[in-house]
């Protein structure tokens, strides 16, 4: 029986999780990726965490999620109750204590952006400001709907454009520290158009390390086409959506999200409060279970833990009971084959359609990929067949990042061999001896043919267990 889902998770990393054990546990039980979130993470503990992950597992993929323009309250250690109808002035920071009916903020812009009757959302919405006039650099409010206020709240401001000049300075030295050292993802928060991706790449520099926008505005999601094109995946970030835009719009963009980025063969997280119970419960909710298995239905590659395994009691029931989920969700689809074009050829996307039906109707029990940049993997991965897909490769960075598309499982091979039918011998062997296929059973394989100088030289294959390790 198959343990893992073909859905992939992803955890973020914090105190609950620096443990060596409880890492390897969840690793075993279907943890891909591990999520270091530089919004909590100080320089220190992105190198320590790292380090630890490369020397515990280093099959286990590596994301680094930027700071990026994230606007706080500041200024003030006691926290402050704010009543409906106070009155209350937003200043820039100022590195002193804040005068009475003032709160700093860490964008110094404010002013030139917001305009009377915006509204202002602190700690993810939960306290409310309406703009009643600038004075200035002052933003004078009135608090529509209030509550207690503690240090460090995140502000947001829904469908105003604010500008950001350059990256932060954090976001910059980290972005770097992650290319250095052979990060396999980078996941940058509050892409809203090209240039902010440009911003990225090119603080990235020339790099093998995959570029992710975390879409989270109504500027992002409008111009998600545009974004998609330059990137190498998504991140439906359903927290910080959920505040800069209704909340009833966010199951719709994520399942047009999760569609699209199938289309273009790159890669989808759906992310954010999934199973946000298990912070304090041993148990998810039904309602968390059921938004576990929609994403699933909707076809996402991968799931996201922040909270739950950061902070939370309970890690590893989080990831085994993510997994379990997602296992019992796939056996209730069929494969979904998709449209459009990935970067791979035309011809490879046109060969991967085709094992939709191969599969069905031969029965197929997986698909062997040799691959050397993992299109034909991605080309595969979107129609999410009900098969394992086996990346062969020698790049075990590559691997890595391959194996967080879904049905992907990395093989690892020391010497790519030049003759083909030595080299599939070799693969059938490996995936045979991890008891994973019977030799009466039928597999596809996909690879590189021996006409050397041919462009399009693609070879499928179908072929019979017993026959290869003959
Ligand atoms: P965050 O991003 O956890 O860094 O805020 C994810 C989200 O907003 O959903
Ligand atoms: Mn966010």
């Amino acid at each position: 029986m198959q343990k893992l889902a073909h859905t992939k998770i992803i955890a973020t990393i914090g105190p609950s999780t620096w443990d060596d054990g409880v890492l390897l546990e969840m690793i075993d039980n279907g943890l891909q990726m591990a999520r270091i979130n530089a919004s909590f993470a100080d320089f220190n503990e992105l190198e320590r965490v790292s380090e630890q992950f490369r020397r515990i597992a280093p099959k286990v993929a590596i994301m680094l999620d930027t700071m990026g323009h994230k606007i706080r309250v500041t200024g003030f250690e006691e926290e402050r109750v704010l009543k409906e109808e106070d009155k209350i002035v937003l200043i820039p920071e100022t590195k002193t204590e804040s005068p009475a009916g003032t709160i700093q903020i860490t964008y110094p812009d404010l002013h030139k952006y917001v305009n009377k009757n915006n509204k202002i959302l602190i700690d993810d919405g939960n306290i409310v400001l309406v703009v009643e006039g600038i004075k200035a650099k002052e933003v004078h409010c009135k608090v529509k709907i209030g509550g207690v206020l503690k240090k460090r709240k995140t502000v947001n401001v829904p469908n105003v454009h604010l500008d950001f000049p350059t990256l932060p300075e954090k976001d910059v030295h980290d972005i770097r520290y992650a290319v250095e050292h052979n990060f396999d993802y980078i996941a940058a928060s509050f892409i809203r158009n090209v240039e902010d991706v440009e911003a990225v790449r090119k603080e990235m520099g020339e790099t093998d390390t995959k570029l992710i926008a975390k879409i989270e505005d109504t500027e992002g999601v409008e111009k998600f086409d545009e974004i998609l094109e330059v990137v190498d995946g998504i991140m439906v970030a359903r927290g910080d959506m959920g505040v800069e835009l209704p909340l009833e719009v966010v199951p719709i963009k994520q399942k047009q999200f999760i569609q699209k980025c199938r289309m273009a063969g790159k890669l989808v997280i759906v992310a954010t409060q999934m199973l946000e119970s298990m912070r304090e419960n041993h148990r998810p909710t039904r309602a968390e279970v059921s938004d576990v298995a929609n994403a699933v239905m909707d076809g996402t590659d991968a799931m996201m833990l922040s909270a739950e395994s950061s902070t939370g009691k309970y890690p590893l029931e989080a990831v085994t009971v993510m997994n379990t989920i997602a296992k019992e969700a796939e056996k209730a689809l069929k494969p979904q084959a998709v449209t459009g074009r990935t970067d791979a050829s035309e011809e490879t996307d046109a060969m991967c359609s085709t094992l939709v039906h191969l599969v069905e109707t031969l029965g197929l029990k997986g698909i062997v990929v040799i691959s050397q940049t993992g299109k034909t993997v991605r080309s595969i991965s979107r129609h999410r067949l009900k098969v394992p897909i086996w990346n062969v490769s020698n790049n075990v960075k590559l691997i890595r990042q391959t194996s967080l598309f879904r049905g992907v499982v990395g093989i690892y091979v020391k010497q790519i061999e030049t003759d083909r039918d030595k080299l599939t011998a070799k693969v059938a062997e490996i995936v045979y001896s991890q008891g994973l296929l019977d030799i009466n059973d039928k597999i596809a394989i996909i690879s590189g043919s021996s006409i050397k100088k041919k462009k399009l030289n693609s070879i499928l294959e179908i072929a019979q267990v017993k026959d290869l390790l003959d």
